[in-house]
């Protein structure tokens, strides 16, 4: 007889965004002469840049042609964009990564999920409070998390990290050590980040107490100020304890697309095991790599043009981002991130729940954002907007919000 797996039964999962989506409906549904601007949406919402789609239209005709066709990928990816990926986020930023420590895939959260194949499930991971869903919910699935306890919105097993107004939203070494220790940086939700110096001190904790780092960078491309590490392997000693996630889907616009990579570099090892070497295993049986044309269409991501109009996109949205933030600071709100990262942590005002404030949006300003609360309990009391929008939607919501 079968069984299923039970710790999928552990999941609060799809909550957050489901109980979004209702109360969006139930409002519009009764108000349809309402113009609701959603502010909450984690997508982006410009189209792929030319040089991407010229290239995607080069490799679609080369697989019409018998001798330029493709079959299967190599595992690891084409070393044309593992190459490029090389020379432009990592040996530009002073970090030697070699091409045989990156791993071409369908995107970062895939990987951040399919990553704890290779680890024991008796691990104790360690993520901040507020987190992107993905790495709690998938080690959730792989039974390392324990029983959730609805008092205390945690997990009983999971180490967790506050970020919170009093930290400056960086995370705090825990009492009880962690074997697996999630960061973000950027930050989704809070926006936030931390300067390369507290980085290196969590590279430093990690080799000192021999736990992994899963470092996911997938916003690296919305750092404007200096200080700020774009990958974690410009901290030293880095490629011994780190792994870290990236993504073409913020920074490219290839969320429907798909691409990302992951970077396991080779001095990396658990008791003289190689995790690279663990990682390769995996990719052979259960290949979740990109498709030729995909890879192309990174590999253009980097060229000259590729890398102008995608800049230009980023900081279209960081347009947005500066908006929101100036424009709540003036009217007397108080804001954290936006300022390299596409994300804005709004403070509820008069002590709101995040709910309360959700729906005082909602039903006044006809903005949606995201409760803070979804992401963890140290969210609460704020509101998650994003910068994807357009210019102006973002202006029009702005309007609004001042006129409340
Ligand atoms: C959007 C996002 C990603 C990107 O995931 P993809 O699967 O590559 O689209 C990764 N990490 C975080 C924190 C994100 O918000």
């Amino acid at each position: 007889m079968f069984r299923i797996n039970d710790n999928y039964l552990k999941l609060q999962g799809s909550y957050l965004f489901s109980r979004v989506g209702e109360k969006v409906r139930a409002y519009s549904e009764a108000h349809p002469d309402r113009e609701i601007i959603r502010l909450g949406i984690g997508d982006v919402t410009l189209p792929l840049a030319a040089p991407v789609i010229s290239a995607l239209h080069g490799a679609v005709d080369e697989m019409a042609c018998r001798d330029t066709f493709r079959g299967y990928a190599p595992d690891r990816g084409y070393e044309f964009l593992r190459s490029a990926i090389r020379k432009h986020d990592f040996l530009a930023r002073g970090a030697e990564i070699c091409i045989d420590e990156i791993f071409v895939s369908d995107g970062a959260k895939s990987d951040s999920g399919n990553i704890g194949d290779i680890f024991s499930e008796q691990n104790r991971i360690a993520v901040c409070d507020p987190v992107y869903p993905v790495y709690l919910d998938t080690n959730v699935m792989a039974g390392r998390t324990g029983v959730y306890d609805p008092s205390t919105g945690r997990y009983g097993g999971v180490v967790y990290l506050p970020c919170t107004e009093e930290n400056g939203f960086v995370p705090q070494f825990p009492e009880e050590e962690p074997d697996i220790i999630y960061l973000c940086f950027p930050n989704n939700p809070t926006g936030m980040t931390i300067p390369k110096s507290e980085l290196q001190k969590w590279v430093d904790y990690a080799l000192r107490i021999g736990a992994v780092i899963i470092y996911d960078a997938a916003y690296e491309a919305y750092i404007r100020e200096d200080g700020i590490a774009r990958t974690i392997y410009e901290c030293d000693g880095a490629e011994r304890c780190a792994i870290e996630l990236r993504s073409f889907s913020k920074n490219a616009g290839f969320t429907g697309t798909r691409l990302g990579y992951t970077v396991i570099p080779k001095r990396l090892k658990c008791g003289g095991v190689s995790l690279n070497a663990l990682w390769a295993r995996r990719q052979g049986t259960k290949f979740n790599g990109a498709p030729y044309i995909v890879q192309r269409a990174g590999e253009a991501v980097y060229s000259e043009q590729g890398r102008a109009k995608t800049a230009e996109q980023v900081e279209y949205y960081m347009q947005n981002a500066r908006m929101i933030r100036e424009g709540l600071k003036d009217a007397g709100y108080t804001v954290y991130g936006g300022v390299n990262a596409p994300y804005l942590w709004w403070k509820t005002p008069d002590s709101m729940t995040s709910w309360e404030f959700f729906d005082h949006l909602l039903e006044k300003a006809n903005v949606v954002g995201t409760p803070g609360s979804g992401f963890g309990p140290c969210g609460e009391h704020f509101l998650r907007l994003t910068a994807f929008g357009s210019h102006e939607n973002t202006r029009k919501a702005l309007e609004r919000i001042k006129a409340l």
